[in-house]
């Protein structure tokens, strides 16, 4: 028989979001570097390559009329439409990983998330990464000061604007200090592992337990 810290569990869904500002990519690359049974999840999108970009790594990217076939199809977990450009979540990687143990990490926004929730709610934890401040973020988003005000106005905005999405979240958290945000979100992590509903194996355990 399998021993208690080596019961099969379900894997995960962890959505991270946060204002662009907040550094969410930092506290995603610490996760993905801390712990080796998250992935990333790649999204497909439309929209074109940027420098630096890798196909398959980070985008699998696509034409508009490929992404539709998809949507007709009934290929992805959830999509949404973004700046311009249709970003979605393939569906059959996740649910063969999910099933095998494997968590995914999600950078998603906010109505791929209320998606995510609707479809595959127990599976779905959502977290939600807040600037310590308002002066901070502004200087976040100010950069180096090459940017003109209205460019720096309209990041504000949007940046206002997903903040207002904050109570769609399971977890919310601020991110004051690198470090310890990021312990915040793995002790989230660790701790969502080992809710019943994941611990596929203990029915088996619990069953030899009581013979
Ligand atoms: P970017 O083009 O800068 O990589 O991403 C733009 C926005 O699209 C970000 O807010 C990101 O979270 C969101 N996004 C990326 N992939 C997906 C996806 O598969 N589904 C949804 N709903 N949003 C996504």
């Amino acid at each position: 028989m399998a021993g208690f810290d080596t019961l099969h569990r379900r894997g995960l869904m962890f959505v991270l979001s946060s204002p662009s500002g907040a550094g969410k990519t930092t506290i995603a690359r610490k996760l993905l570097g801390a712990d080796n049974q998250i992935a990333m999840s790649v999204s497909v999108t439309t929209r074109p390559m940027r420098p630096g970009e890798v196909d398959g790594k980070d985008y699998h990217f696509t034409d508009r009329e490929t992404f539709q076939r998809m949507v007709d199809n009934d290929e992805f977990l959830e999509w949404a439409i973004v700046f311009d450009h249709f970003y979605g979540t393939p569906r059959a990687q996740i649910k063969a990983g999910l099933k095998d143990g494997q968590d995914f990490l999600f950078d998603i926004d906010w109505q791929g998330t209320q998606q995510l929730h609707q479809r595959m709610e127990t599976d779905v934890v959502r977290v939600f990464l807040l600037p310590p401040s308002i002066e901070e973020l502004e200087r976040r988003l100010a950069g180096r000061g090459t940017d003109t005000p209205e460019v720096v106005a309209d990041r504000m905005n949007r940046a206002r604007s997903e903040i207002s999405h904050w109570d769609g979240y399971d977890y919310v958290t601020v991110n004051d200090d690198v470090e310890s945000c990021f312990e915040r979100v793995h002790g989230i992590l660790k701790s969502e592992r080992k809710r019943r509903a994941r611990q596929t194996g203990l029915v088996d355990f619990v069953r030899d337990l009581m013979r």
